[in-house]
Order: C-alpha cells, then structure tokens, then sequence
C-alpha cells in the first residue's frame, strides 16, 4: 500500500483529481491517500494557502498529486505551487508532450519532453518596485552553476533511462550573456559526459518558430525556468491542448505530480473539464511509485479512449456532447475491462 498526499486544488482541480483517483483504484493499484487542502480553499478554512499540514503531509509521505491552484494576478498572494517547489526544493519540471492517434496534431507526429529548471531565475520571487511612486519595477533572476549542473544531468539521465537520443538545451546567451551563458556553458560541459546522446543547444526564439515548422527535430528540451513554462504550453498546444498535458516535479526528497494547465476558472463546475491530463500526470507518479504495470495499462486506455473520439471532453471532440464524468468513465471501464 503506498501512501499518498492529494491536493484536489481548486477551480476544476477537485474533479479531475478525483478522476484520477477513481481510475488508478480501478487499476488495482492500493493507495492510501491523505487529502489535503491548499490555496482558495484553505485560505478560506485557514487564513494560509499553504497550510503546515499540507507541508507536514509531503514531507511524511514524498509523493504527492496534486490539482491546480489559482493565483491571482497582480495581488500580494504569492503563488503556492511556486512556494511547493522552493519548499521540497523540486528542480526538475518534467513535461513530456506526445501526439495522441486521434487527435489531430497540425504539424505531425510529436514526441518531446521539456525538463524545466524549476527553482532558479525569474520565478525565485525576487522582486519590487524600486520606489515608492512604482514608476519601475525589477525582477532578478539568479542562475547558479550547482542549479543548472543537476538540472543539465537531470535532463541526459532522463534520455539515458528512458532511451532518448537528443537533448537540446535551450537558452538566450546571445542576449543574457551571463544567465544564458552560465546555463549554456554548464550544459555543453555537463553533455560530453554522455557521448552516446547528441548535444545539441538552440536559442529560444528560434526554438519557438522550429518547434511550430518541425518539432520532430526535438527530443529532450532542457531550459530554465521561464523558457520551459511557456516552452512546455506550446508543446501540449503541439498535441492537443492543455487538458492532454501532465508533469512531474521531481526533488531528492519529494515528487508532486500535476497537469501543466491551471485551475481553469472560466470552466470550473460545469462538468467539462477534461480530466485526461491529470490522470496522465497520476501514471507518471505510478512509475515513479515503480507501478509500471498499472501506468502502462492507464496510458494505453486513456489513449484508447481519446483515439475512439466518442467518450471525450468537448475541447477534444465538440459533438460528443461528453463530461469529464462521462470521459472519467469510459476510462475507468475501459481499464477494469484490461484487467
Ligand atoms: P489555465 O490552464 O487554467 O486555462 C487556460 C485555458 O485552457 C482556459 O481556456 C481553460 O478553460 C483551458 N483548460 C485548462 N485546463 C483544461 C482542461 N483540463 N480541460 C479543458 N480545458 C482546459 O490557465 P489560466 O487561465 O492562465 O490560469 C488560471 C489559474 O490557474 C491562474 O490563477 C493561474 O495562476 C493558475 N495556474 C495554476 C497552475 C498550477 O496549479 N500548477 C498552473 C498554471 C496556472
């Protein structure tokens, strides 16, 4: 029996959590999961948004999967899912993107993953109004050697595990020759340690146009932390949006599992949240739980499903006129019926 944190989140978090939870139970797989609650909601119970239990929970338990968490923009509220990562110090932001038979994929087959540095640069929160009148504003963004090496090796381990051929590092060193430069210089070191997978490194904005014009040239994308946020949405808009899109935050002492999309306001409590991200983000927590047998069975029917096109969310078949309790479903039978 594992035990496992689970954050439903908020917004359309606690629906698709709970259909990932129904579909691994369907599976076989025996968790014991210790529901906790962060942002909106526990600021509404707790006056915190990231309440100790919360933290007491992950820490006890080192797994977690967790829903999304809305931040609002321009307000004083930090965001939560950034203080998680800083917290478990979670640097690997792992994003795979692959194409799903079924859906149509506007520049053809796609295979990428995205590691994303996930504690470093602009996202560390260092930043003010530099006077009282607010006429300008600055964020700082640190990139360490120590924090780009285990990000870089992260990334050539991954492909050495999991078969991969390339890893492409992706920088701005042109421009931020210091920042890029260190990242850039720590990935060519760090990659002719692995004389079996090609090195390869690219600027971001380039990447941005190839990634459209012709993304099977990409394999494994290793970047920082701003560059691999908007980097990985582009690659799930590659495969057929954000409710296809998991990812894993991965740390020596912690994994929390999430799809990459948010708390999606604009759709929360009408039963269209699609719940295939989330679910894929549980099978990359089974694998790291060593269930490889289960996740292997969830993917293949989750990708049944979506290849069907009939038991699918409107975002990936708008006649279908289907729920994400209805896909969530079609799932859940599909996987009990592989069993
Ligand atoms: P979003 O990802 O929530 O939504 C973007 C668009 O994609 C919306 O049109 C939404 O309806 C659609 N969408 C997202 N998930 C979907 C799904 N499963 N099925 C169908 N359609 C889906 O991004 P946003 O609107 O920019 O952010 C909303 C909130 O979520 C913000 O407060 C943001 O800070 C937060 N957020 C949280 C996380 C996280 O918890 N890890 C990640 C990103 C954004």
């Amino acid at each position: 029996m594992h035990k496992v944190t689970l954050i439903p989140g908020d917004g359309i978090g606690p629906s698709i959590t709970e259909a990932a939870v129904q579909v691994i139970q369907a599976a076989g797989v025996s968790i014991d999961w210790e529901r906790v609650e962060a942002g909106l909601p526990a600021i509404d119970k707790y006056k915190d948004p990231l309440p100790k239990e919360v933290l007491d929970s992950i820490g006890r338990n080192r797994v977690a999967l967790k829903g999304p968490l809305t931040t609002p923009v321009g307000s004083g509220f930090r965001s939560v899912n950034v203080a998680l990562r800083k917290e478990f110090d979670l640097y690997a932001n792992v994003r795979p993107a692959r194409s799903f038979e079924g859906v149509p994929c506007r520049f053809g087959e796609v295979d990428i993953v995205i590691v994303r540095e996930n504690t470093e640069e602009f996202y560390a929160g260092i930043e003010h109004y530099i006077d009282p009148q607010r006429s300008a504003a600055e964020t700082i963004g640190v990139v360490t050697r120590a924090g780009s090496e285990r990000i870089v090796k992260y990334a050539y381990e991954y492909a050495r595990t999991h078969n991969r051929k390339k890893v492409t590092t992706v920088h701005k060193a042109n421009i931020l020759k210091y920042t890029g430069g260190l990242f850039l210089d720590v990935s060519r070191h760090v990659g002719a340690a692995y004389p079996e997978i090609v090195t390869d490194d690219r600027i971001i904005d380039n990447v941005a146009m190839q990634m459209v014009m012709r993304p099977q040239q990409f394999d494994i994308i290793v970047t920082t932390n701003l560059f691999g946020d908007i980097l990985s949405d582009l690659a799930s808009g590659l495969v057929g949006g954000l409710g296809l899109a998991p990812g894993a935050n991965i740390g020596y002492s912690a994994a929390i599992f999430e799809a990459v999309h948010g708390s999606a306001p604009d759709i929360a409590g009408k039963n269209i949240a699609n719940p295939a991200a989330v679910i894929l983000a549980g099978v990359m927590m089974l694998r790291h739980l060593a269930e490889f047998a289960a996740a292997d069975r969830i993917e293949r029917c989750v990708r049944e499903v979506i290849r069907e096109g009939k038991k699918v969310t409107r975002d990936l078949n708008p006649e279908a006129g289907v729920g994400t309790i209805e896909m969530t479903q079609a799932i859940v039978d599909r996987v009990q019926k592989s069993l």
